[in-house]
């Protein structure tokens, strides 16, 4: 067999049992040459309190009479380009940020965008001055009114599959990668009548106070029982375990929730948020799944250590290779 007929067979296999048939979405309506212009219409902290560790931001943006407007989707990204130029005098570059909006938008009719910002900010590495991230600070410090830089959406991969119907969904998020899974849950707990798929989601974050949309997520959970929403605060004590949890934990300490919806066919894996955050919920997944169940989340090549708790980072994505049924965005 040729190369190249080895590659159409290839495309053309028979998908799974639970593989998601994922939709043709549109991208990149709106370039770094051709921008859009978007307006801000709120921005407000989507911490709990104000004694968060750090700062986050849901900022709505009207994005009306654009060709965003309505062609966006929940798991897509968009554009942001922060006005002046770098220290080397070239126009900043185009930062992403996650839609955390459902594709009717926070209007209802898709003119309205939302995103979940933090600020990053930290001490220069070399001369312990302040460092302030360009693109995430510039949106923070937008009021509503002001004008902004947008192109997107972009991505093609990490959205819902075209029969939302079809699947349950496992959602592990860490700090800002909760947008996509609001835009997501509001996609599918929307107003078209009572979702009939199950869904879980596991925000982690260090502190309770760094929780993102806790209340919106509580209620959301309170309306709908096949939605259940989990924590894991890593940095403080968990009063069951006696320590600190990280996403993949739930795994174990809700085992009898979680386990029989990754034992199903219907189930797709969702991961977004801190880079490295995978290799923790892949393992957890190789010791709570038999490797006939595992296989179909993730492919291990010959050289895979079999026992889950020997996998490292540097293996994702040859030795240790995610299904289709696992979608991961990580940055
Ligand atoms: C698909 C995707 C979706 C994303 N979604 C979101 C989202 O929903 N919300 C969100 O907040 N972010 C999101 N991000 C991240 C976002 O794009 C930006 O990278 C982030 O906001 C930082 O941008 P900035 O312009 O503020 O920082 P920058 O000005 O770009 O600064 C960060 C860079 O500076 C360097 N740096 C960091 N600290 C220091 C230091 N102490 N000294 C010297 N250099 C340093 C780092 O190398 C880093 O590359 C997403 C990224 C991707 C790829």
């Amino acid at each position: 067999m040729t190369n190249a007929a080895s590659r159409r067979e290839g495309s053309a296999r028979a998908a799974s049992p639970g593989e998601p048939v994922m939709p043709e979405v549109e991208q990149h309506l709106l370039t770094p040459a051709s921008p859009g212009v978007g307006r801000v219409v709120e921005t407000r902290p989507c911490t709990a309190g104000r004694k968060a560790a750090g700062f986050v931001r849901h900022i709505c943006i009207d994005v009306s009479g654009t060709p965003l407007a309505g062609r966006f989707r929940p798991g897509q990204s968009f554009g942001v380009i922060p006005p002046g130029l770098t220290e080397r005098g070239k126009p900043h570059k185009l930062r992403l940020y996650s839609i955390a909006s459902p594709s009717r938008g926070e209007d209802g009719a898709g003119q309205t965008l939302s995103t979940t910002v933090k600020r990053t900010i930290d001490e220069h590495w070399d001369d312990h001055t302040l460092f302030l991230g360009v693109a995430s600070n510039y949106l923070c410090d937008l009021k509503e009114g002001d004008e902004v830089a947008i192109t997107g959406p972009a991505g093609k991969r990490f959205v819902l599959p075209a029969d939302t119907g079809a699947h349950d969904y496992v959602f592990f998020a860490t700090g800002t990668g909760i947008a996509p899974f609001r835009a997501m849950l509001l996609e599918l707990f929307g107003t078209e009548g009572p979702a009939t798929s199950r869904v879980a989601l596991v925000m982690g974050a260090p502190y309770a106070t760094d929780l993102l949309y806790h209340d919106e997520l509580s209620e959301l959970a309170e309306r709908h029982e096949n939605f259940t929403y989990l924590t894991a605060i890593s940095r403080e004590r968990d009063a069951a375990e006696g320590k600190g949890l990280y996403v993949q934990d739930r795994l174990r300490t809700h085992a009898g929730e979680l386990t029989p919806m990754l034992d199903s066919d219907r189930t797709i894996v969702y991961i977004c948020g801190i880079a490295g955050m995978e290799l923790g919920i892949l393992q957890a997944m190789g010791r709570a799944l038999d490797p006939a169940r595992l296989s179909q989340y993730l492919t291990l090549a010959d050289e895979a250590p079999t026992d889950p708790l020997q996998w490292d980072r540097r293996m994702i994505p040859r030795t240790l290779r995610p299904t289709r049924r696992v979608l991961m965005e990580v940055y």
